[in-house]
């Protein structure tokens, strides 16, 4: 096992930090303050080709590999979670399911544009009654000879309100249960496609999220992807691929907090000290940068897993799992350094905290991360993946 990134993923990794320090640092208190998504940076990110890094060439793709995905959604959370987010469900999500599972015509058809930021994406699986128990949806697709018609409601969707391009998971065989469910594709601009009222969030501003109303909406069979009844199986691969992307996410975040908090500690004073003197400030950073470390870790052996074709489904849920805790735990922590200047909106450091709290809720909290690593233990033993 090679601990060392290669000199392309090293490559990315600086022009991503030289990109989100220009263009995102200056302006990320403001998105967040104003609740703008600023739709033209993510053009601007897939421009660059960071939106595509690891899809194949010729989709329009970079050809590499998923760690180096991470490094960009990593690079990007440092400054802006609420961006990074944004980039992951569009690139990990949306077009993660259309390159895993669509046909040849559709990948041809959508995946260029989305590479390249031209085209946006969202992914609609949780709806107003239904979330960790995904199964459990309601938004039924009707078969009517050669379309379908879609009715129900998608909720908490990123990229809900501004995307081009959605994959959306729906009832087509009820009594099937999971293998009812079947996966379209939707175009913006489709009759029947809405919107709920805007949602208000504890954090993470610069992202859209929206609720997706299908109201007799038609599609062509043809926006089927893969076999209908596939939908629930194709979302479960969808999920672990996700979740790697989402443990890099808070890393960035975790990155971000604990950077900050030694700048700070270095330059803020008490008792004729720098408080970067005191053993229980350095105590507070050491172990921050340990669980940093761990669940970069983490996170390499589950994309390693992945790119070798293996088994990494309990791999990526530790990852995702482990990373986001140790957003949440650091960013607090890196209030804490902060003392009263943590909690005012002068610093950054009260919007990581904010913004990391949602690691540990999306792609699957952190109860349901704990239930596929224990499923997995005991079904397969510890020495497996
Ligand atoms: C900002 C944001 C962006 C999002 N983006 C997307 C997106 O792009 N696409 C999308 O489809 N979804 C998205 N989501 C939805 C997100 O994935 C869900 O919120 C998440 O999966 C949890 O579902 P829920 O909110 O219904 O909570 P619930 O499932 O109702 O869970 C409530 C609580 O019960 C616990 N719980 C549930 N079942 C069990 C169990 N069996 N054992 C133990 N505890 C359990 C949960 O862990 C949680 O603590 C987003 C959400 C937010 C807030």
């Amino acid at each position: 096992m090679d601990f060392e990134l290669t000199e392309e993923q090293r490559q990315i990794r600086t022009t991503v930090a030289d990109f989100a320090e220009r263009e995102i640092k200056p302006n990320a208190g403001r998105w967040n303050r104003e609740a703008i998504f600023p739709r033209e940076i993510v053009e601007k990110i897939g421009q660059l080709g960071f939106l595509g890094v690891a899809f194949p060439e010729q989709y329009g793709g970079g050809g590499a590999d998923t760690l180096s995905q991470v490094i960009v959604v990593e690079g990007l959370a440092r400054y802006d979670a609420g961006i990074a987010l944004s980039c992951a469900a569009h690139m990990s999500l949306c077009a993660g399911h259309i390159v895993m599972f669509a046909s040849e015509q559709q990948r041809v058809s959508l995946l260029p544009d989305l590479l390249a930021g031209r085209k946006l994406g969202a992914w609609c699986l949780t709806e107003p009654d239904s979330g960790s128990d995904a199964a459990a949806m309601r938004t039924r697709a009707i078969r009517d000879g050669d379309s379908f018609t879609i009715d129900g409601s998608k909720m908490f969707i990123t990229n809900g309100s501004v995307a081009d391009v959605y994959v959306v998971m729906a009832v087509t065989e009820p009594a099937a249960g999971r293998s009812g469910i079947s996966a379209f594709l939707v175009e913006r601009g489709t009759k029947g496609l809405s919107n709920g009222p805007k949602i208000e969030k504890l954090g993470l501003h610069s992202s859209d999220t929206a609720e997706v109303i299908f109201d007799h909406l038609k599609v062509p069979a043809t926006n089927l992807i893969g076999e209908a009844g596939a939908g629930y199986r194709q979302t479960l691969q969808v999920l672990e691929g996700g979740r790697i992307g989402i443990a890099g996410w808070a890393i960035g975040m975790a990155r971000g907090a604990m950077e900050d908090a030694a700048d700070y500690a270095r330059q803020r004073h008490q008792f004729g000290r720098p408080i970067a003197d005191f053993q229980a400030i350095q105590w507070m950073l050491a172990d921050m940068a340990t669980r940093i470390e761990a669940s970069w870790m983490l996170t390499c052996r589950a994309a390693a897993l992945k790119d070798r074709g293996l088994r990494y489904g309990r791999a990526a849920a530790m990852a995702k799992l482990y990373a986001s805790e140790t957003a949440m735990w650091a960013t607090t922590k890196a209030v804490q350094i902060h003392g009263g200047y943590g909690y005012v909106t002068e610093f950054p450091v009260e919007r990581y905290m904010r913004d990391a709290k949602l690691s540990e809720i999306g792609e699957g909290t952190s109860e349901v991360q704990r239930m596929i690593i224990a499923k997995s233990l005991l079904r397969d033993g510890y020495l497996t993946e």
